[in-house]
């Protein structure tokens, strides 16, 4: 079956892009933070497992804000602190739309790095292991759905460059653009599921399916607009049903 385009892109950028500052809120000093995953890589993971009914940069600011209030974000300092802590700081600073359960997320993960991964939560992608063992580490985590895990994962691979033994099991993570990009350029039907989105991203790229995350996301961004879309720019033009 020939490459589609989309995948063509996808692997363009992966292969040939270095490791770049990987864009997670808009503010430049909390984006460094996040983006140091070789001095606090659980400020990552904590981020990602944030990231939940509500927006985005929001939920990704939540652990420079836990900073910011108590002072220090080393993981041992963080183990100290209680549930009950925690759950104080993110109701009275309103952190998150759903503020005691993910307090509670929070505590839980903190725990987790330091006592499953000795405090350092880049053991969880460390050694060339498995994209499997990737996620299957997330899912782990309290309030970890495979939602998450995989675009963590994903993540990680892609953008952050971790170098994996394979990228069999990063699923795409459907989300309006990825959605609107497959379904007007004709690879999946407009009444289509996340599901059967999922396994049509599995079927053009099976050993690297979320590959073509990013360039779906940048296709509807910055060209397949919901209304008046760019055809005459788009990179896949060529292969669209729609255009
Ligand atoms: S050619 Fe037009 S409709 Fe097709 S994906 Fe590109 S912008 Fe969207």
């Amino acid at each position: 079956m020939k490459e589609h385009i989309l995948v063509t892109l996808a692997k363009r950028q992966f292969l040939n892009v270095e490791r770049e500052t990987v864009h997670l809120v808009d503010e430049p000093e909390i984006n460094a933070f996040l983006n140091d995953i070789e001095q606090y890589p659980h400020a990552y993971v904590l981020g990602c497992l944030m990231d939940c009914q509500m927006k985005s940069e929001k939920a990704f600011a939540i652990p420079w804000l836990v900073k910011e209030s108590i002072g220090s974000f080393s993981i041992n300092c963080l183990a100290d602190y209680s549930e009950e802590f925690y759950q104080n700081l993110f109701i009275s600073k309103n952190l998150h739309r759903f503020s005691n359960d993910k307090a509670k997320v929070f505590h839980v993960a903190v725990q987790r790095i330091a006592n499953e991964y000795n405090g350092d939560a880049s053991k969880i992608w460390a050694d060339n292991t498995s994209s499997a063992a990737v996620v299957y580490r997330f899912l782990q985590f309290k309030g970890c759905g495979i939602k998450i895990a995989t675009m963590a994962t994903n993540i990680l691979a892609r953008q952050f460059k971790i170098p994996l033994s394979d990228y069999y099991s990063i699923d795409i993570s459907p989300d309006v653009h990825v959605d609107r990009v497959l379904k007007r350029a004709g690879l999946v039907s407009m009444e289509v599921s996340r599901e059967a989105i999922i396994y049509k991203a599995r079927e053009l790229n099976p050993e690297f399916p979320g590959i073509i995350d990013f360039s779906c996301w940048e296709i509807g961004r910055q060209f397949c607009k919901p209304q008046n879309p760019l055809c005459n720019q788009c990179p896949i033009q060529s292969e669209c049903k729609l255009f």
